[in-house]
């Protein structure tokens, strides 16, 4: 049965939807089975994926929106074994749509329910936003996989996003697990890279991955080629970081 990890914090800019392409791609490449849902109405996670959005007939709204089949949405992408719910602008209404209706936020984990035994994982990509959109994905979700930037202020809003998360837990999804913290964006050249991980790590403690995401500038431009990083530059640091990652949340199951 698969395992559905949202990528989520409300921050924006701190690696999300790289973590949430590179990570599925590698999982794919590990030769696991996966499911990347955009469920940003940015749709770069969609794009980074390598699917055009010129060609994308329906998309996530409809799912939540519209209760259209999950499986009539999910396309292939150019990765083997990775397959992809896409998001587009649309979505952007959504928000405000989902407001007045019945079971607004289980909307998303009813249709992952109905496809989560035909792959091993599923990654979902929040928006930047403790919304509607982040409590379906943390709703539909076995755990939280939560990007920390290493920068200054790296832990500031991250006590709002825990919040959620207990409110989820106590309401929606008492099963809702922590996968584990992620720091990325992390610059070798200063210091204060140090003293956030160290930050970090007092905090989340063992939580926090092993891998850690250094700046690398091929992670910046795999999306413009629609490409993941693992497609785009396979021999490039970033790729080698994020295989490592896969590898650490394939461990943990
Ligand atoms: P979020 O989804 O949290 O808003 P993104 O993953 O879109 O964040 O990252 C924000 C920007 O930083 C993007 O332009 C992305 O290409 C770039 N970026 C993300 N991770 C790295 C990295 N490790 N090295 C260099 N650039 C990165
Ligand atoms: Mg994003």
């Amino acid at each position: 049965m698969g395992k559905i990890i949202s990528i989520a914090n409300q921050k924006g800019g701190v690696g999300k939807t790289t973590t949430s392409v590179n990570l599925g791609a590698c999982l794919a490449y590990l030769g696991k089975k996966v499911l990347l849902i955009d469920i940003d109405p940015q749709g770069n996670a969609t794009s980074g994926a390598g699917i055009d959005k010129g060609d994308v007939h329906h998309c996530i709204y409809d799912i939540l929106v519209d209760d259209m089949d999950i499986k009539k949405v999910i396309k292939k992408t150019a990765v083997d074994n990775l397959y992809a719910v896409p998001a587009t602008i649309q979505l952007a209404g959504a928000e405000i749509e989902l407001v007045p209706t019945i079971s607004r936020e289980v909307r998303l984990k009813r249709a992952v329910d109905s496809v989560k035994d035909e792959y091993d994982y599923v990654i979902i990509d929040c928006p930047p936003s403790l919304g509607l959109l982040t409590i379906n994905s943390l709703t539909a979700s076995d755990s939280v996989l939560i990007p920390v930037q290493c920068e200054y202020y790296a832990l500031e809003g991250l006590s709002q996003l825990l919040n959620t998360v207990r409110l989820v837990q106590k309401h929606l999804n008492q099963d809702l697990m922590i996968e584990g913290v992620l720091l990325t964006m992390l610059d070798a050249r200063t210091n204060l890279g140090i003293q956030v991980i160290q930050e970090v790590k007092k905090y989340f403690q063992n939580k926090v991955y092993q891998t850690i995401i250094p700046r690398n500038i091929r992670l910046s431009e795999a999306p413009s080629h629609g490409q993941p990083i693992i497609q785009y530059d396979p021999k490039s640091r970033g790729a080698e970081v994020y295989l490592d990652l896969a590898k650490e949340v394939a461990d943990n199951g």
